[in-house]
């Protein structure tokens, strides 16, 4: 089905995407684009892909059947404008976590062929080098088509995530935005704050990075994340994010209020609720 795929943006999700591939398509052809040299010679190195270049101009060289956008969300206009000048006429998708608003300019530059796309999947790491054929397996991918998408992009795009045995679910592009900048975008500024804090909290030689215990470890394993790709996700996403930054605000306020004034009873329900929900996540 597949036998010559262009991902632009050979990094962790870029590569674990050419691994999947490889492995349930194995004669695919994988070429790469990356502004990033080190990043194409990673993968050519590792066999991640087949061929590569750092000019996205050489996409039109490989004449893919397929394009996926792998790169951090902020340098998604610039992408969709130099393959819509090179007129690449093939299905175009991207990985990238925000939808929205990036979802309607990329069919402004691309045409019904663009579909937007988003696998709910991932680590706090980046790179080629730490990419997980397996990344995908079992995991939903979330598809943002809207009434512009060609029917056949789309059922194109479905298939491939089927195929590597992602659950796909059709959303709209805002409702996503709404949806993972509550759930994921939310929790990562929440985890880079809190590091933040216990730097402000460090003092007269006490070092409180020293004594992480496992909750804390637990809690932050997600600020290890890249700060680019996490700078252009908050920029891109800002309204959802800031509205649920001041919802999670409140929350805590209630929660230091009922502390101090010392409620056990108010405590140990507001505690307990949130555990009830916390436990029912599957
Ligand atoms: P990464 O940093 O590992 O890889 C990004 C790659 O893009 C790098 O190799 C970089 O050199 C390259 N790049 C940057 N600008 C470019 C440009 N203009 N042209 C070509 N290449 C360029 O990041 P990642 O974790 O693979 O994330 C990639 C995308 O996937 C992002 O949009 C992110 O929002 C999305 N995503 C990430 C995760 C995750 O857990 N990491 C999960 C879901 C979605």
């Amino acid at each position: 089905m597949f036998e010559r795929v262009c991902i632009v943006g050979v990094g962790f999700m870029g590569g674990s995407f050419a691994l999947a591939l490889k492995e349930r398509y194995p004669q695919c052809q994988i070429f790469g684009i990356d502004i990033n040299h080190s990043a194409i010679s990673k993968a050519l190195e590792l066999k991640t892909i087949d061929g590569g270049s750092t000019q996205i101009k050489d996409t039109l060289r490989f004449d893919p059947q397929l394009v996926v956008i792998a790169t951090p969300v902020g340098t998604f206009e610039e992408i969709a404008k130099a393959l819509a000048q090179l007129d690449i006429k093939c299905v175009i998708t991207d990985l990238g976590s925000v939808k929205g608003r990036i979802v309607y300019m990329m069919e402004e530059h691309l045409g019904g062929n663009f579909v937007g796309g988003h696998p709910i999947a991932g680590t706090e790491k980046s790179g080629v080098e730490n990419s997980l054929k397996d990344l995908f397996k079992g995991k939903r991918c979330v598809i943002t088509p809207t009434e512009k998408t060609s029917p056949q992009a789309k059922k194109m795009v479905k298939d491939l995530w089927q195929s590597l045995d992602a659950l796909v679910e059709e959303m709209d592009p805002y409702l996503h935005d709404y949806i993972f900048g509550a759930v994921s975008h939310m929790p990562h500024a929440v985890a880079f704050a809190l590091i933040d804090a216990i730097a402000r909290l460090s003092k007269d030689g006490v070092n409180l990075f020293e004594y992480p215990g496992g909750g804390f470890k637990d809690f932050t394993r997600i600020a290890s994340s890249d700060p680019i790709m996490w700078r252009d996700i908050f920029l891109e996403n800002a309204e959802n994010i800031v509205k649920a930054i001041e919802v999670f605000q409140e929350s805590l306020d209630t929660l230091k209020s009922l502390i101090v004034s010392g409620k056990a009873y108010e405590i140990t329900q507001y505690l307990s609720k949130a555990k009830e929900l916390r436990d029912r996540i599957v």
